[in-house]
């Protein structure tokens, strides 16, 4: 790719770059408007400007460098998109509408070095970061479709944001920023494995952003199961970087826990989990196991529900995700493994 993104350039940059190439200062607040507040979806959209301006900048930088591959609508209105990126990789994000609003789950990764056993997004390993342009390009994509900005975003689709840190907190940036795309910082939530580090860096960044762990294990027996790869870090250090994350960020931690027939979803699970989550203060978030194609099953219904009950008896905080979009490879990263199969 030889050309820049448009994306990657500041406020500040536009107009100075506008200015060589001899153009007043309000050519540069219309073509950041066009991109920030108004939606544009291409050069074409910015219909205040003249053609040959266009042109110009079209020959200058990409609109965007991802082009979308597919998209899968399911029964309940989820939609997931198959992105195809600048250098032939592929990534997926999904729209999620609930009511009246509308929640984007994105990706971090083209690929993901975590490797949870059940997961189709970790199954080849990674293969790189995407770049603070890419995590805006996919917000873009999502953007177009809908025809508006989310009402929230999940840093939740295939990779381990906080290993990819400093471009996700540019693109969080981005999306924030009260002169770009100027999302509520409360509205945006990041998922992490557990990457240690990464939480205590994202306390010290001291924003109200919504941090989400996957645990999907009360104790290290058991994720070790799950997650057999290195970067796994003990529960212990976990949640005391979840505390730490409360104190700095003011914010209520979330434990995601996938249930998983026969490994994670007995009642002494759910007993040992309502602990944690009373000791450290978060809530659950119990996720029925979708099925990846992996070794793993999803427990009973009857199952899910004692195990709701005993944490809700604990007074935890619980909720079930509905599960959206699984008549269309719903799951994270199984459009794109599909792709590359
Ligand atoms: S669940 Fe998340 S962290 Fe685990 S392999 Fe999949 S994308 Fe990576």
């Amino acid at each position: 790719m030889n050309k820049q993104i448009i994306t990657e350039l500041s406020h500040e940059e536009l107009i100075s770059a506008l200015k060589e190439m001899k153009q007043p200062a309000f050519r540069a607040n219309q073509i950041h408007d066009w991109i920030y507040k108004k939606n544009a979806a291409s050069w074409d959209d910015m219909t205040n400007l003249s053609k040959e301006l266009r042109q110009q900048c079209s020959e200058k930088w990409l609109f965007n460098s991802i082009q979308m591959a597919k998209s899968v609508k399911s029964d309940d209105g989820t939609e997931k998109l198959l992105l195809k990126l600048h250098d032939g990789e592929f990534i997926e994000m999904v729209i999620i509408p609930a009511d009246t609003r509308i929640t984007f789950c994105l990706s971090t990764q083209v690929g993901c070095p975590v490797g949870c056993l059940f997961c189709a997004s970790g199954r080849n390993g990674l293969v790189r970061n995407l770049a603070m342009h890419e995590i805006i390009g996919e917000f873009q994509a999502g953007c177009a479709v809908i025809g508006r900005i989310p009402d929230n975003i999940v840093f939740m689709g295939i990779g381990e944001g906080l290993l990819n840190y400093e471009n996700l907190m540019k693109a969080v940036e981005r999306l924030t920023e009260e002169k770009y795309f100027a999302m509520g910082v409360r509205r945006i939530t990041i998922s992490t494995s557990g990457f240690v580090p990464g939480m205590l860096k994202l306390a010290d960044y001291g924003k109200e952003l919504n941090l989400a762990i996957s645990l999907h294990a009360p104790n290290d027996e058991i994720r070790q199961k799950i997650i057999p790869g290195k970067i796994r870090y003990p529960i212990s250090e976990i949640m005391e970087a979840a505390d730490i994350y409360r104190e700095k960020c003011n914010r209520m931690v979330t434990l995601e826990y996938t249930l998983l027939k026969d490994i994670n979803d007995s009642a002494a699970c759910a007993k040992a989990l309502s602990r944690i989550a009373r000791e450290h203060h978060t809530k659950i978030n119990l996720i029925p196991y979708n099925d990846t194609g992996s070794e793993f099953k999803r427990p009973s219904t009857k199952t899910i529900n004692t195990f709701e009950q005993i944490l809700r008896n604990a007074d935890v905080a619980v909720s079930v995700r509905r599960e959206r979009g699984s008549d269309q490879a719903g799951a994270c990263g199984q459009l794109r493994a599909e792709h590359m199969n």
